[in-house]
């Protein structure tokens, strides 16, 4: 196994709603560049983890680090939710935020200009460097003979290749992928682990997936949440096996 340094860590964490523990003493650990899954039975805590990492949540107890290039490390307990962004944090939801009204290009022009600020996304003219990153990424999401094309007028899984773009437009280190191939047919679910597993290497990602199949395709090493807490963690072929996996997730 590579060890390449650590990108985030996350000690000890609780967050209650109600009195209830969504997450429950929550140790996780993600090195530059991994491509990590996690998976877990509906209310597991998967989409509170994610609010926990770009503090749209503040947690109770515990730690949550972001380590920059630098060395510097970052307290994400104690930034706001925007700032996550301009950290290099960037998420994507269920639902694609495009511009449906705007070309592919255009969508992909101001997500690299709205990381300088709005009032610059308004009066922004691209540079040449500019349209080279554009078409790098339309390269990337398999969208470079869309380019003019519509972002409404787009498959639904070219909708979400878009957003995932629309991510990389904005060279997040981390990048936190929310159920990416919900809704997509078995060919479209496919292209979709291609470009996940092409991104690996040049950003760190956590992958939120409930199709097994997908999650067999590409084959990263795989968080288990049940009941807020790290149930397994390992391979895909280690987790599935595992006896108690299936009693809370596999096996339902
Ligand atoms: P998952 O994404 O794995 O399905 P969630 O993180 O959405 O799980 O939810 C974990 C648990 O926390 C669930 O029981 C859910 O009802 C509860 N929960 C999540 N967010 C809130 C909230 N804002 N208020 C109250 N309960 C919440
Ligand atoms: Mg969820």
């Amino acid at each position: 196994e590579k060890h390449t340094p650590l990108v985030l860590s996350v000690e000890g964490v609780t967050k209650s709603f109600d009195g209830f523990k969504a997450i429950n003493d929550l140790n996780f650990y993600l090195r530059d560049g991994e491509l990590r899954t996690v998976i877990g039975p509906n209310g597991a805590g998967k989409s509170t983890f994610m609010d926990l990492i770009t503090a749209r949540t503040k947690p109770d107890e515990g730690k949550i680090n972001f380590h920059k290039d630098n060395g510097e490390d970052v307290d994400l307990t104690r930034v706001r939710e925007h700032h996550v962004s301009q950290l290099g944090i960037g998420r994507k939801f269920q639902n694609p935020t495009i511009y449906r009204s705007h070309t592919v290009y255009d969508n992909l022009k101001l997500s690299l200009s709205g990381k300088r600020g709005l009032l610059h996304s308004l009066f922004y003219k691209e540079s040449a460097s500019d349209r080279e990153k554009i078409y790098d990424v339309m390269e990337t999401i398999r969208l470079k003979d869309h380019a003019h094309d519509l972002a409404g007028a787009l498959s639904h899984g070219q909708k979400q290749w878009l957003e995932i773009g629309m991510l990389l437009a904005q060279d997040p280190r981390i990048m936190l992928v929310d159920e990416p191939a919900a809704g997509m047919s078995d060919e479209e679910t496919e292209r979709t682990g291609e470009l996940l597993l092409s991104l690996e290497g040049k950003h760190s990602l956590i992958v939120i997936e409930h199709d097994m199949e997908f999650v067999r395709q590409i084959a990263s090493r795989v968080t288990v949440l049940h009941q807020g807490h790290v149930l397994k963690e390992g391979s895909f072929d280690f987790v599935k096996s595992d006896p108690q996996v299936i009693e809370v997730y596999l096996g339902r």
